[in-house]
């Protein structure tokens, strides 16, 4: 998962670059980059770390121009290295070029091997190189004709931003796993992976860009391009359920809207006899109000999250048990005394924090414990920009829900149907492989021999 955004057109590019960032900072915390664009020259500051930490006020004064653009990275497999923290910066044959990506490409692999066979050589892990290189190679006279001949090599999800010294570009894959929305500011052209980003800078939202849409700002405006061959539309509904900000507007509605209905189809489903509803903050909030909405049970705060929860922090000497969630969370122990509970959130994934939680929630004087979950088991892992775990981690796909309920330790547990997901999402194709496994881009062989070694 990571957060994009671009600006064309504004005084104090990367100002507001760094503030989109900064709503967007939910959906990467391992580090962030802006390139930005004077008209000659291309300026670039990137490293790891939270947006707020890299970018003090020096720094963006030495980030000059009217154009920029922005990532921030979220911690896939491993490598948390600064030479894979976008945007990635190039100088090649027609002048400098920056590229922000939010996705996943599922034949990366082989490419990248095709590449280095002729010469290519990479300084990143990242698959979003690729696309540089596929770029660079390209002998079409036009930036949009490069950009277009060099996706069409490659498959899976790609929300991206591109910046030159005098032009932008945005593009969404055909299939729209990832949103990115188009917004105008005085005069100022936008691109952001969701609308929270337009609303810090006061900017108006225009539309989303279609899947397979390609649009190109430059000083005379802006131009829309539909260069791939159209396919079902897969938009990722973990979006919905967990990745997006519940105020922004993505896939034609607002999140908050449809987690709460996401709460709604659950309570029909697996209603509780209970004496108040709780969140897992902050992620079940929406959902367990929609819940408790429809039940007409009373809604509470019974656990409450520490905000300040930063990366590291001194361990005591003597082991204190569970301390990693204890940080971030703490029950109220006198509203929960001798009470049944309904506890509402997202998903789960290892179930490890579930249990957690659960066991919290009874040492805090809790009579019963009854989990609910505002999405589907997740079985499987998504090949599209998501880093869950292998298939063996995740406790849904080899663990019946009675088995993950005694797991947990809760008196009951229920997860929403897939039949209910789609009906409190409403109109419109999904991508929802890790509930059913049914993928609609198929991955490359080296990646599913991962998986299936897991079936062993
Ligand atoms: P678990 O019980 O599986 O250990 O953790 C469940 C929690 O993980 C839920 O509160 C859910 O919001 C959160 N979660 C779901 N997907 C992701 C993800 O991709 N990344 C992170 N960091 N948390 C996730
Ligand atoms: Fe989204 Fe799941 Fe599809 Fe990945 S597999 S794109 S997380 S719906
Ligand atoms: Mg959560």
């Amino acid at each position: 998962m990571c957060g994009i955004f671009g600006i064309f057109g504004h005084p104090e590019a990367a100002n507001m670059t760094y503030l989109g960032l900064y709503a967007l900072q939910h959906r990467g915390q391992e580090g962030a980059g802006i390139v930005s664009s004077d008209g000659r020259n291309l300026y670039s500051h990137k490293d790891t770390g939270l947006v707020a930490d890299i970018f003090t006020a020096d720094v963006i004064e030495r980030l000059p121009g009217f154009a920029a653009i922005g990532h921030v990275r979220y911690s896939t497999t491993g490598e948390s290295l600064i030479q894979n923290v976008q945007p990635i910066m190039v100088n090649y044959a027609r002048g400098g070029m920056a590229v922000a990506h939010n996705g996943n490409l599922v034949n990366a692999a082989t490419v990248r091997e095709r590449l280095e066979r002729r010469g290519s050589i990479f300084q990143s892990d990242t698959d979003t190189e690729i696309i540089v290189h596929l770029i660079a190679r390209s002998r079409a006279s036009s930036l949009v004709d490069r950009i277009v001949e060099a996706l069409r090599e490659v498959r899976g999800a790609f929300s991206l931003v591109f910046l030159t010294e005098t032009r932008m570009v945005g593009v969404r894959d055909p299939y729209g796993f990832r949103p990115l929305i188009l917004g105008y500011l005085k005069g100022a052209h936008i691109l952001a992976s969701e609308t929270c980003a337009l609303d810090l800078i006061g900017a108006e939202f225009v539309r989303e860009l279609e899947p397979g849409e390609l649009v190109l700002i430059d000083r005379e405006g802006i131009r829309s391009f539909k260069p791939f061959e159209e396919v079902p539309h897969t938009p990722c509904i973990f979006e919905f359920i967990y990745f997006a900000r519940p105020d922004s507007f993505i896939f034609g509605r607002n999140v908050y809207e449809v987690r709460k209905d996401l709460g709604r189809s659950l309570a029909e489903e697996h209603p509780a006899d209970a004496d108040m509803v709780i969140p897992v903050p902050d992620s079940g909030v929406p959902a367990a109000i929609g819940y408790s909405q429809t039940l007409g049970l009373s809604y509470e705060m019974g656990l409450i999250r520490s905000h300040y929860v930063g990366r590291t922090f001194i361990e005591p000497k003597q082991s204190i048990r569970h301390f990693g969630v204890k940080l971030k969370l703490n029950p109220v122990k006198d509203l929960l005394k001798g009470k049944r509970i309904v506890v509402v959130d997202d998903s789960i994934v290892r179930g490890t924090t579930s249990r957690k939680i659960v066991s919290m929630l009874k040492r805090g004087g809790a009579r019963e414990v009854h989990m609910r979950i505002a999405s589907p088991p997740t079985c499987y892992p998504c090949f599209y920009g998501i880093d869950t775990p292998t298939r063996c981690e995740l406790i849904a796909s080899s663990h019946s829900i009675d088995e993950i309920a005694r797991y947990l330790g809760t008196d009951s547990l229920g997860y929403l149907s897939i039949e209910g997901l789609m009906d409190a999402v409403g109109e419109g194709t999904y991508c929802k492989a890790c509930f059913d496994g049914s993928y609609p881009v198929p991955f490359e062989r080296s990646q599913e021999g991962d998986q299936m070694a897991l079936f062993r």
